[in-house]
């Protein structure tokens, strides 16, 4: 039996996680936005729904990675998960959440990602989460970058001077040897469900910034098999840093799970057309795609990334790059607890 489970299996599922999510997450067909989009019928158009993965804090893509991130820390005697993100990162939630569920603590780095400060920025929303759950959430003024930054050493030194293990995790959890894992066990779980569906995506669509949830679906995609294609939608504005992290990320994960499994400069697609110029704020074609998932399906999404991607998705369909006979399938990340924080955009 073991012959016939792929190199790149086998190792997936040798390499320890935690279990933080209720199950498979749901797909779901989108009628509406199928209609509105393709009135013919010619393309239809499904989600999978990540941000509805698991009962930790609301959930989303982050504490599909953690999963492995975090049993490495509990296997190396950590005690202090230390993280960054910006003053509504999804991430630092996720990170305090699967903390405090694991029965570690939780520093989070918040830095001002986003130069924009309305009404309860800094009070609502993911921040507003943390804090509930009792996370030791510390403000700075550093911009944004997908990079390794200096408060989190800070932090991790301070851990450490304080008798404590710290486990650094970088931001996203996507600069980090285990950080591909998640999203690349996300296409093996969702080949489970075409078959019990009986349909195939040809096409994914995934918002990008960190880049490891894109890049664990090109590895998903590339192990596999089937010229499924994923297609990235840079929520970044820094698409040239956040590609050459996909790329990074796609090839190491990829060889850590199988030294033949080679990823060609053609499976990394990353659009560059829906950033809207800077990372976290919302622009036109942003809030478009808000309101008309919103008020087809009611599928909420946030103007940070998945309002990003979901543009994505429409001008393809529109443009005709996706075409008749696609089945298409967004891949929603989570993020609605930054809403709150966005209110005066709506
Ligand atoms: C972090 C995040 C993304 C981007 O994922 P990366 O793996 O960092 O590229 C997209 N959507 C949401 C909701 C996120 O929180």
């Amino acid at each position: 039996m073991d012959e016939q489970v792929p190199v790149y299996l086998q190792k997936l599922r040798s390499i320890p996680k935690e279990s933080f999510l209720f199950g498979p997450s749901p797909i779901q067909f989108l009628p509406r936005l199928s209609k509105e989009l393709s009135p013919n019928g010619d393309v239809k158009i499904w989600a999978k729904r990540d941000d509805c993965n698991s009962g930790l804090a609301y959930g989303g893509n982050k504490v599909r990675k953690l999963e492995y991130l975090v049993a490495d820390a509990i296997a190396k005697g950590c005690d202090t998960l230390v993280s960054v993100g910006g003053v509504q990162s999804n991430h630092t939630r996720a990170v305090t959440a699967v903390a405090t569920a694991s029965g570690l603590k939780a520093v989070t780095v918040q830095e001002k990602w986003v130069p924009i400060d309305p009404p309860l920025y800094d009070k609502t929303g993911n921040i507003l989460l943390s804090r509930l759950m009792g996370g030791d959430v510390r403000l700075n003024n550093e911009p944004f970058h997908i990079g390794h930054k200096t408060a989190t050493a800070q932090a991790v030194e301070e851990v450490t001077n304080k008798g404590g293990k710290p486990y650094y995790v970088p931001a996203g959890a996507s600069d980090h040897e285990l950080g591909g894992l998640g999203f690349t066990n996300f296409v093996v779980e969702l080949a489970a469900q075409e078959k019990a569906l009986g349909i195939f995506f040809d096409t994914l669509i995934v918002c990008s910034v960190t880049g490891s949830s894109h890049a664990g679906l090109i590895v998903g995609a590339v192990a596999e098999g089937k010229n499924r294609k994923v297609i990235g939608i840079d929520a970044s504005a820094k698409p040239a840093d956040t590609l050459a992290q996909v790329a990074r990320i796609a090839r190491s994960t990829a060889s850590m799970l199988d030294p033949k499994l080679e990823i060609p400069d053609s499976a990394v697609i990353l659009d560059e057309r829906f950033h809207e110029g800077i990372y976290g704020i919302p622009g036109p074609s942003t809030i478009e795609a808000m309101e008309l998932a919103a008020r087809t399906d009611a599928m909420i999404t946030d103007p940070v990334y998945e309002g990003k991607s979901m543009a994505g998705l429409i001008a393809m369909v529109r443009e005709g790059s996706i075409g008749a006979g696609s089945n298409v399938l967004y891949v929603h990340l989570g993020g609605q607890p930054a809403l709150a924080a966005y209110s005066s955009y709506f």
